[in-house]
């Protein structure tokens, strides 16, 4: 995980200080093993659009992701900076941006950060000591992006698949949720920006 710091958002009646986003399976398309470089890395349909629409509203998007292969060694930290280089270059094209990206990068049961521990949303909201956890939201694919969230009183939304608990908060893709969060319809309409 990195430390950084996330600046508070300078809209000042947005409805949501975070939105959380797993990456693999939640903006991009989930490959077997590991997304090693560009050439792997598709955005879902909507994401472009939807995170746009998160960064008009003023809220800051925050991808928190495990990338267990760099423990293994099936993941280097060069591939895994060149894929979130071309990560930010894609959303470009829909006029999006991501504020800060943060990573496990351990072994199973060697840390605190790999979802669903906790670790990786408490790294973000001491970057983010102005966010209150009522006012953020995870949007993930997996039962390991929400129980953290939950766990922390953050809103989970599970995006992609039935939920292993009926009382979970469900989308179909991203966009979904977004459209959902920000009663958007217009999400689903938006078109990339030529470049
Ligand atoms: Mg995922
Ligand atoms: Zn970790």
């Amino acid at each position: 995980m990195t430390a950084v710091s996330i600046p508070p958002p300078v809209v000042p009646d947005r409805r949501y200080d975070i939105v959380f986003l797993d990456r693999d399976g939640t903006i991009n398309v989930r490959v077997d093993g590991y997304v090693r470089g560009p050439a792997e890395l598709e955005l879902l349909p909507g994401a472009g659009a939807a995170v746009a629409a998160l960064n008009g509203s003023g809220v800051r998007v925050v991808v928190l992701t495990n990338q267990r292969g760099l423990a293994t060694g099936d993941l280097t930290q060069v591939q895994l900076d060149e894929v979130h280089r071309a990560l930010a270059e894609r959303l470009e094209r829909w006029g999006a941006h991501v504020d800060a990206i943060l990573v496990c990068p351990h072994d199973e049961g060697s840390c605190d950060c790999r979802k669903p521990l906790p670790g990786l949303f408490h790294a973000a909201l001491r970057a983010a000591p102005w966010a209150h956890p009522s006012r953020c939201v995870m949007v993930g694919d997996m039962a390991s992006d929400v129980i953290p969230a939950l766990s922390l009183g953050i809103r989970a939304i599970l995006v992609g698949g039935e939920p292993p608990d009926p009382s979970w908060e469900r989308a179909q893709d991203l966009q979904g949720a977004v459209g959902r969060l920000l009663d958007a319809p217009e999400v689903s309409v938006r078109e990339p920006v030529d470049g």
